[in-house]
């Protein structure tokens, strides 16, 4: 019987204490806690760490503070498009939609394409015919509208800026200078000693139509593989993508015999800082393990494990 674990994050980036109401990061605490909750409750009773992982981002996904699902940003086109993926430790099978739109929950999507479609990755109205044959859950454009993300859009959308998730008001459209990150994440160890990882995302504000990050792709924002690690990325997905920021974790593990800390640590705070890539991820590994590794000033994140531990946390230690 393996110690169960499982992760969690909610974005990373600039994300400082006086950014914050007291309220406002109450709700936080409060989602992160609801996401940990439901997908904990799952490897409990003896679940797969697959079904703790869609448990979690569900909740996340269903909560308009987080970019994905619900609270998903807005193109240049003012619509939104979701990316996602699911990837299953204990035999590499992964799943993953891209630029996909009215889809409820886009994380119950790429596990259905794991499963069921006989590919990998599909995309837009591909994608979204093929949630419709299998009968997953839609949902209107007005589902998706959120004032503050809206807002944010607007401000912006006459630029050829693209922004991510949670800016600070007076720094709308300076997407150099002070960055936050939305997407949500998880990661899970189960009863059984396997892993798996999910990450689901609207994106970045004002990106361009048919856009895709790193959170679908298999290995840069998402990788499962219960010889090493479980892994979900938040960040500038340009950089996470080049820098295939999962998958290096665990080669770094696999090939050099770094512990899962090690790994994290020279791929966050060392390559992707040389490359200028913001942003974090959670980790874990067999023996549960966790990481909450991240190079910005905070990520919204969550942990908790059969040995007692239940946190929630957002700012830098
Ligand atoms: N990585 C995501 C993307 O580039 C954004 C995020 O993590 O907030 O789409």
């Amino acid at each position: 019987m393996s110690k169960i674990t499982l992760a969690i994050h909610g974005g990373a980036g600039t994300i400082l204490k006086s950014m914050l109401t007291p309220e406002l990061e109450q709700k936080y605490n409060e989602g992160l806690q609801n996401a940990l909750n439901a997908g904990y409750s799952v490897l409990e009773n003896r679940g797969t760490s697959m079904d703790a992982v869609i448990a979690a981002i569900r909740s996340l996904e269903d909560n308009e503070l987080f970019n994905a699902g619900r609270g998903s940003v807005f193109t240049k086109k003012g619509i939104n498009e979701m990316d996602a993926a699911v990837m299953d430790g204990s035999n590499l099978n992964a799943g993953a939609v891209a630029g996909v739109r009215n889809i409820k929950n886009p994380i119950v999507l790429a596990k259905e394409i794991m499963e069921h479609s006989g590919h990998v990755i599909l995309s837009g109205n591909g994608a979204k015919e093929f949630a419709l044959s299998r009968g997953i859950e839609q949902a209107p454009d007005e589902y998706f509208y959120t004032k503050y993300r809206y807002d944010q859009w607007i401000e912006i959308r006459d630029s050829d800026y693209y922004q991510l998730d949670h800016m600070e008001d007076n720094l709308k459209g300076m997407p150099h200078e002070e960055k936050k990150f939305g997407t949500v994440g998880a990661v899970a160890l189960d009863i059984n000693g396997h892993m798996a990882a999910g990450t689901s995302t609207g994106g970045m504000t004002n990106k361009r139509y048919g856009r895709i990050g790193d959170s679908p792709i298999p290995g840069s924002g998402t990788y499962a593989n219960d010889a090493t690690c479980a892994i979900s990325c938040t960040g500038h997905g340009e950089y996470f993508l080049r820098a295939v920021v999962a998958y290096d974790v665990s080669c770094l593990m696999e090939y050099k015999g770094l512990s899962l800390k090690e790994a994290c640590h020279v791929v966050v705070k060392e390559k992707l800082v040389k490359l200028g890539g913001e942003g974090g991820l959670i980790a874990i590994d067999t023996k549960g393990n966790y990481e909450h590794c991240f190079n910005s000033e905070g990520m919204y994140r969550g942990i908790r494990t059969s040995d007692g531990e239940n946190n929630v946390a957002i700012y830098k230690d």
